[in-house]
C-alpha cells in the first residue's frame, strides 16, 4: 500500500471516530439522567415512582413538591417511573426545543424538577408531560382537547416556542389545574375542564 493511500485511510478513519464520539458526546449531554446519575439519592417510592434528590436541596421546599405526589391519580403515576428532584435550575437540553434554564422537564417516563421555588404544581404539571407521552400525544392527536385548546388557550397564558409546543404545555398546565384548583379551571376554562374529567373522572360534572 502506498503511502498515500495509508494515509488516507488514517484520515478517514479519524473524521469517522471523532463523528462517532461528538454523536455519542451529544447523546451523554442530552440525557439528563446521565448528569444526575452519580450524585443522586434514593429517597423512597411513591405509588411505584422512585423518588431521588440531587445536590444539595433545600428540605422544605422539596417537602412542597414531594407533597404534590398526594393528589397525583393513579392514571398519572402509572405513566412516570422516577422523578429527580434538585436543588439547582435545570438545564434545557440542546435538542429540546426551548432554551436556557427551566423549573421542569420529562423525557419520556422520568421527570425532573427543580426545587428552587415554591410552585409545587410544577410536579404536576411535569407529570402530565409524562401522561401525554404515554398516551400518544392527546394534546395534538385529540379531537376534544384540541377543541377546547383552540377556544381557551387565550384565556391561561403560557409561554411556548411554538403553536404545538403550546398545546403540549396547555396540556400540562391545565391538567395540573384539574388536579389542584378544578373550580377555578371549571370557570375560567370549562371546555378543558370537561375534557379532563371525561378522561380522568376525578369530579361529579
Ligand atoms: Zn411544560
Amino acid at each position: 500500500m502506498s503511502e498515500k493511500v495509508k494515509n488516507g485511510i488514517k484520515l478517514a478513519v479519524i473524521i469517522f471516530v471523532s463523528a462517532a464520539v461528538g454523536l455519542l458526546l451529544g447523546y451523554l449531554v442530552s440525557d439528563q439522567e446521565l448528569r444526575y446519575m452519580f450524585s443522586r439519592e434514593y429517597r423512597e417510592t411513591v405509588k411505584g415512582i422512585e423518588i431521588y434528590t440531587c445536590g444539595t436541596i433545600n428540605e422544605e421546599n422539596y417537602m412542597a413538591h414531594r407533597s404534590m405526589l398526594a393528589y397525583a391519580p393513579e392514571e398519572l403515576a402509572e405513566c412516570c417511573d422516577k422523578i429527580y428532584f434538585t436543588g439547582s435550575e435545570l438545564p434545557i437540553p440542546a435538542n429540546d426545543t426551548g432554551f436556557g434554564q427551566a423549573l421542569g422537564i420529562t423525557q419520556g417516563r422520568i421527570v425532573y424538577v427543580s426545587t428552587q421555588t415554591y410552585g409545587a404544581d410544577v410536579v404536576l404539571h411535569e407529570m402530565f408531560h409524562a401522561y401525554d407521552h404515554e398516551h400518544g400525544m392527546p394534546s395534538s392527536n385529540d379531537g376534544g382537547f384540541i377543541t377546547a385548546f383552540r377556544e381557551e388557550n387565550e384565556r391561561i397564558r403560557l409561554a411556548a416556542a411554538s403553536e404545538s409546543l403550546l398545546a403540549s404545555e396547555f396540556y400540562a398546565e391545565t391538567g395540573a389545574m384539574y388536579i389542584i384548583s378544578p373550580f377555578e379551571l371549571s370557570i375560567r376554562a370549562p371546555r378543558t375542564y370537561s375534557y379532563f374529567n371525561s378522561v380522568l373522572g376525578l369530579y361529579e360534572d
